[in-house]
């Protein structure tokens, strides 16, 4: 087989600060752990025509003790059918660029693993290559220097998981449209319940966006109102009716978020179905007062549920939807979504969900 070894990671323009207060060595003994945001890692089956896949993750350097720990260098190195297939190592700007300290390693229910521990660096893995089913595990040797300039190296071997979906899922509403925007590996949603995330516009038969061609009312798209669907059987463990739809296309106005998410993000009226085995799904941005489920209610497939609209942050009527691991998108991890009546969920593909 042939490989081309070449650099592939994703930098992000983040500068490298050390934390804690004041220049400090680390005990050659104190135990440094390597973890990862999400806590699984799941190929996203990008563009399988061309055989492109990845996967985007943060590698999180957990210590015991606060202090200044900074990246030196990262070597990863691939695992396919128990021999390394391709190598690369990441020091200096580059290593630099790839830092990150504001992610939080969070569990399900929103608490902090059990302290004492630390999270000084955290580091955008992302990969995007052909050929990348036969991936099954990465090794990753993270040396970082202590406050004294002292180096410390920490391993760890990640395996790359091919998500089996269990429930049966198709998409959330009827008729055409186009996906707006897609998960994290097509410059998409990057949160960390939002990696496979989609927002879906409704089109009308030719395809077009609004019913009243000029119009900038956000009752004039041709999806305003579409009848939302539950994409799987389940329960709504979560739902919100009560959000006011933003009046102006183009524009998400603060004013009309929900006093928890001052700075965006606000999911609007939503409806959470739980799916069982372990799969959720989050549907937003519905219509006010179009919610028809309550917590606890039991849904069938393609059952009615809302309508499309504009409430929380958003600027033009859509949905976004979601696949994850728990009830809260909060802190909940993505999931890779398939919908047996749309395959294509990459930005700009058009679509007809019968
Ligand atoms: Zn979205």
């Amino acid at each position: 087989m042939s490989i081309t070894i070449s650099r592939r990671s994703m930098m992000l323009g983040a500068a490298l600060v050390p934390l804690g207060v004041g220049a400090k060595a680390f005990d050659n003994a104190l135990p440094l752990r390597l973890g990862t945001v999400p806590t699984r890692i799941y190929r996203s089956v990008f563009n399988p025509r061309e055989n492109m896949d990845g996967w985007v993750f943060f590698l999180m350097l957990e210590a015991s003790e606060d202090g200044p720990l900074i990246p030196v260098s990262l070597r990863i190195a691939y695992h396919a059918a128990g021999e390394v297939v391709r190598e690369e190592v990441v020091r200096g700007p580059l290593l630099a660029a790839m830092a990150r300290q504001d992610i939080s390693p969070a569990r399900l229910t929103g608490d902090a693993p059990d302290p004492p521990a630390y999270w000084p660096q955290a580091l955008r893995i992302h990969c995007y290559l052909p050929h990348a089913p036969m991936i099954q595990e990465l090794g990753l040797q993270l040396r970082v220097a202590d406050g004294s300039g002292i180096e410390h190296q920490v391993e760890a071997r990640i395996p790359i998981i091919d998500f089996q979906q269990r429930a049966a899922l198709i998409f959330p509403f009827r008729g055409p449209g186009i996906i707006s925007q897609a998960g994290v590996l097509g410059g998409g949603h990057r949160n960390r319940s939002g990696g496979f995330a989609i927002d879906a516009l409704g089109l009308d038969e030719n395809h077009g966006p609004m019913r009243a061609p000029g119009s900038d009312r956000p009752q004039d798209y041709a999806g305003w109102g579409r009848p939302i669907i539950a994409p799987g059987t389940g329960v709504v463990v979560r739902a919100r009716n009560d959000r006011p739809d933003q009046p102006r296309d183009g524009v998400s106005d603060p004013a009309y978020f929900a006093p928890e998410y001052p700075g965006g993000g606000d999911v609007g009226n939503y409806i959470v179905i739980d799916h069982g085995e372990g799969e959720f799904s989050l549907i937003a941005h519905l219509r006010l007062g179009s919610v028809r489920v309550r917590t606890g209610d039991r849904v069938a497939q393609a059952q009615p549920i809302g309508e499309l609209g504009n409430s929380g942050d958003t600027s033009g009527p859509h949905i976004h939807y979601q696949l994850q691991d728990g009830p809260r998108w909060e802190y909940a991890d993505g999931l890779p979504v398939r919908f047996a009546n749309v395959s294509n969920l990459t930005r700009g593909s058009y679509f007809n969900a019968r």
